[in-house]
């Protein structure tokens, strides 16, 4: 039988909101295998040392994923001072329920106005950033603590959580 496969691209906007919206815990795609790919990057050594950190902490967190930078992957993780609003975004290309390749954004500009703590703040985006790549949604509807909340403090919470990583190793 053939399957009908949904294309697209969808933009996951990781703003600070002053609106409590919860929503589900699992976007309807995900990186189809444990093991995703990031382009190397390239970076200062304070951003490059947080998203090193990033990238271990999810690997280092029983979720059975792991992060691994391979030259020539599709999946690039950009630093730049962008004018929006939001701290990170990951823009997601999908086919039916697996992820073929993702972009992320981290914002320079929004980070070093808004953080105190300068690498905990960036890490806890870029674990945020690539939770969405292992299907997790934006802040979810739970009491537990959870790195895809909006309402965490970026400053202090720089690793996956139980509710992360239990919700993660489901779909591995
Ligand atoms: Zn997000």
């Amino acid at each position: 039988m053939k399957k009908k496969l949904k294309v697209g691209i969808v933009l996951i906007c990781c703003m600070f909101l002053f609106t409590t919206v919860a929503f589900a815990k699992y976007l309807n795609y995900g990186w189809p295998t444990s093991n995703v790919p990031i382009r190397p990057y390239n970076h200062n050594s304070t951003w490059q040392r947080a998203l090193d950190n990033g990238m271990a902490s999810w690997n280092g967190a029983g979720a059975k994923v792991s992060f691994n930078k391979v030259s020539g992957s599709n999946n690039p993780v950009y630093v730049a001072n962008y004018s929006y609003g939001a701290y990170g975004k990951c823009i997601i290309y999908y086919s039916g329920n697996k992820i073929t390749r993702f972009t992320i954004e981290m914002n320079n500009r929004t980070i070093s106005r808004d953080a105190t703590n300068f690498s905990n703040f960036i890490q806890s985006v870029f674990v945020h950033e690539l939770g969405h790549t292992i299907w997790l949604a934006d802040n979810p509807r739970t009491s537990q603590p959870s790195i895809m909340k909006y309402s965490r403090n970026r400053n202090t919470m720089t690793r996956p959580q139980t509710f992360d990583i239990n919700n993660v190793r489901a779909k591995y």
